[in-house]
């Protein structure tokens, strides 16, 4: 394994005396899984909290019972059921611009209902928006159907003070045959990189973003050589919240 780019990276942290935050989200969890079993247990092992985005239309009741038992995995909504309402040939989206604010602000609500009922006071009211966008509108409004911030994927942020974002994902959705693990070297390449434009707006936490459900053994691979890095570290989402500049970048 070839990690140059990120020792270089982490080179310029200790010259400046500042230490790499990193955050963890990962998407798309319904029920109690084999695959999320093993999420729970890497993460727990390391002590690293992560923020799990719940669809809840499809979630199952024992989801609740196992994360009470599991309490670095922090539930969190992830829309209402996954359903993209954008025609064909554009991107996917379920809360976009294709149905009226209203509408989408009633299913979120309804959304975090379901999730606070489920979760109890274990639910954190954060929205990661299904395929990480949603119409530009909504973020004002959130707080109206009980939400108080929202994470999606990318450097540039529209609402600095309540937007958390990922920046690094393991899976490579475009490769032939559907769905798969980058490799560890790409991952610390882009981890690198990531890393590089934090330091330069302030240092936030950069997000690592994971769908449990579609890990190959090169994805879990990945994330295992991210946790082994003791230079690296991980802060809970309420944490990288705190650490966000307050401008947008
Ligand atoms: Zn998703």
């Amino acid at each position: 394994m070839s990690a140059g780019k990120l020792e270089a990276e982490l080179c310029k942290w200790r010259a400046a005396g500042r230490r790499p935050l990193l955050w963890w989200r990962d998407d798309d969890a319904v029920a109690v899984t084999p695959e999320l079993e093993r999420l729970a247990q890497i993460t727990g092992n390391a002590n690293v909290d992560v923020l799990l985005a719940v669809i809840p239309a499809h979630v199952d009741g024992g989801l609740a019972e196992y994360l009470a038992q599991q309490d670095h995995l922090k539930p969190c909504l992830h829309g209402w059921s996954h359903e993209n309402h954008a025609p064909a040939g554009e991107k996917k989206c379920e809360l976009g611009h294709h149905r009226e604010l209203d509408v989408v602000l009633d299913e979120i609500a309804a959304g975090r209902q379901r999730l606070s009922d489920l979760f109890g006071s274990g639910f954190v009211p954060v929205l990661v928006p299904p395929w990480n966008r949603m119409r530009k509108d909504l973020a004002a409004r959130l707080c109206e159907a009980g939400i108080r911030a929202f994470s999606t994927f990318s450097h540039k942020r529209s609402h600095p003070e309540i937007q958390v974002n990922t920046h690094v994902d393991v899976m490579n959705w475009k490769a032939a045959g559907g769905a798969a693990g980058k490799a560890t070297d790409q991952v610390l390449d882009e981890l690198a990189a990531a890393l590089g434009t934090s330091r330069a707006n302030g240092g936030y936490p950069v997000g690592v973003l994971t769908h449990h459900l579609v890990h190959d053994e090169a994805a879990w691979s990945s994330l295992s050589c991210l946790l082994a890095y003791a230079e690296l570290e991980w802060v809970p989402f309420e944490e990288a919240l705190g650490h966000q500049p307050r401008t947008t970048s």
